[in-house]
C-alpha cells in the first residue's frame, strides 16, 4: 500500500520527522481559507499517487490567499497520471537552500533495508548517477547506528549542526520503516532551510501483509471507493498512471501482462489481480470497478485453472451487457475450457487472443489510436 504524501508525512511526524506546517483540503474555499490562516505563501500539493508530480504541474506556489484559491481551483480540476486530483495538501512554503536525498529500502541481494543518500535531491533517484548516491546496508539485528550515517552525511558533504539532523532523522526513519513494516520510505527533498532539516516531500509503501498488526494505519477507505471495495472483495488492486485496466490472475500473470504492455509501448493505469479461484461475482464486480477508472482499454489476460475460461467469458459478457464498459476490451483466454469460453465470447460479438503478446500488442495499438472502439473488441 502506497501512502499519500499527506499521510506519508504524518506517519513521519509521528517519528519525531520535523515536516512543513500544512492542512489538507477538498475545496477552493477550504484553500483559500488556509492560505489566510497560515498568512505566509504557501504551496498547493496535488495528492496523488503517481511519480513525477512536481513537473506534472502539481505543485502550485501562491504568495496570496487568492492566488492560493486559483491554483485549487486549476488543481482540483486537473488531472495527473490519469487520476482526477481530489485532496491537496497546503503548506507554508519552505526557503528552501539545498535538496537531499534520504531514502529506505530492501536491498533483495544482501536481504537487508540498505540506506540510501544524496546531495543530488528533488530530482527522481533513478536519475542520479551510481557515484552520487551513497549506501549503508543495516544488520536488522541491531539497527542503524549513527556511525553509519555520519560516514554517508560526510560523503554527502554535509557538517555540522545539518549533518547531526540528517543522521537522526534517518535512524528515525528508519524506526518507522521496521515499526511500520514499510517496504519503501523515502525522503525527497529533504530540505535544508535555514539551519532546520525539513521533509519537504515523503513517500511510503507499507506491506500489506502485514496489516493485521497495524490498526492505526490509515484507512484504505482514503484511498477511495474503488480502492476500499477491492479490498474488501479480497482482490489487490494497484493504481498506476497510464492508459490501459489490467485485470489478471495471478501475481505472475499480472506482471507478465504489465511486462508486455511495457514492451509494446503502452503503460498500465492500473492492475487487478482476482487471483485463483475468485468467482465469477466477485470478478464482475472487479471488472466494473476497474472500468470505472475510465482507462482507454480494458486488457483481460486470463490463463483457466482454478478459474474457468467458461466462466471468465460469461462474466465478461454479463458485463458489457450491463453497459459499464466504455473502453474497448481486449482479451486473452488459455487454459482450461477455452473453447467453451471463446465460443460464449463470439456469440456475443467479442474476440478472444490466444498469446499474450497478441492481446498486449492490441491493447497499445489501441491506445494509440485514442482508444476508439474496433472489432476485436466488440
Ligand atoms: P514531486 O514532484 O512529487 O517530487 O513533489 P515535491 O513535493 O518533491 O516537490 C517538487 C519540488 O518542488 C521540490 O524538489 C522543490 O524544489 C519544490 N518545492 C516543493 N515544496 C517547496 C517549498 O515549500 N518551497 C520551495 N522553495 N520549493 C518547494
Ligand atoms: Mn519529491
Amino acid at each position: 500500500m502506497r501512502l499519500y504524501e499527506y499521510m506519508a508525512k504524518n506517519m513521519l511526524a509521528d517519528y519525531g520527522i520535523p515536516i512543513p506546517k500544512s492542512r489538507v483540503v477538498t475545496s477552493v474555499d477550504e484553500a483559500v481559507e488556509t492560505a489566510d490562516d497560515f498568512g505566509v505563501p504557501v504551496v498547493l500539493k496535488a495528492q496523488v499517487l503517481s511519480g513525477g508530480r512536481g513537473k506534472a504541474g502539481g505543485i502550485q506556489f501562491a504568495e496570496t490567499p487568492r492566488i492560493a484559491g486559483e491554483n485549487a481551483q486549476t488543481l482540483l480540476a486537473s488531472e495527473i497520471g490519469g487520476h482526477r486530483v481530489e485532496t491537496l495538501l497546503v503548506e507554508e512554503r519552505l526557503d528552501i537552500d539545498r535538496e537531499w536525498y534520504l531514502g529506505i529500502i530492501i536491498d533483495t541481494a544482501s536481504k537487508s533495508p540498505v540506506v540510501m543518500a544524496s546531495a543530488q535531491g528533488g530530482v527522481e533517484i533513478e536519475t542520479v548517477p551510481d557515484r552520487n548516491i551513497f549506501r549503508a546496508t543495516i544488520d536488522t539485528k541491531w539497527g542503524l547506528f549513527r556511525y553509519q550515517m555520519r560516514a554517508l552525511t560526510t560523503d554527502m558533504g554535509i557538517s555540522g549542526v545539518a549533518a547531526r539532523q540528517v543522521q537522526t532523522i534517518a535512524i528515525a526513519l528508519y524506526r518507522l520503516f521496521r515499526r511500520e513494516d514499510a517496504l519503501m520510505a523515502e525522503i525527497n527533498p529533504l530540505a535544508l532551510c535555514g539551519d532546520e532539516v525539513v521533509a519537504a516531500d515523503a513517500r511510503l509503501t507499507l506491506d500489506d501483509d502485514s496489516r493485521f498488526r497495524h490498526r492505526d494505519w490509515p484507512d484504505t477507505e482514503a484511498f477511495g471507493e474503488i480502492g476500499a471495495r477491492i479490498a474488501e472483495l479480497g482482490l489487490s488492486y494497484v493504481p498506476l498512471a497510464g492508459d490501459v485496466a489490467v485485470l489478471a490472475n495471478g501475481a505472475g500473470a499480472t506482471m507478465a501482462t504489465m511486462d508486455a504492455l511495457a514492451h509494446f509501448g503502452a503503460d498500465p493505469m492500473n492492475f487487478l489481480d482476482v487471483g485463483g479461484g475468485a468467482d465469477r461475482e466477485k470478478m464482475g464486480e472487479a471488472l466494473r470497478l476497474l472500468a470505472s477508472t475510465d482507462p482507454k482499454v480494458i486488457l483481460i489476460n486470463v490463463f483457466g485453472g482454478i478459474t474457468r475460461c467458461d466462466e471468465l467469458a460469461q462474466m465478461v459478457v454479463d458485463a458489457k451487457a450491463s453497459g459499464v464498459l466504455e473502453a474497448p476490451l481486449v482479451i486473452r483466454l488459455s487454459g482450461t475450457n477455452e473453447d467453451e469460453g471463446r465460443d460464449i465470447l463470439e456469440a456475443a460479438g467479442l474476440n478472444a487472443f490466444n498469446h499474450l503478446d497478441q492481446a498486449a500488442r492490441r491493447a497499445a495499438e489501441l491506445v494509440g489510436e485514442g482508444g476508439a472502439d474496433d472489432n476485436s473488441s466488440g
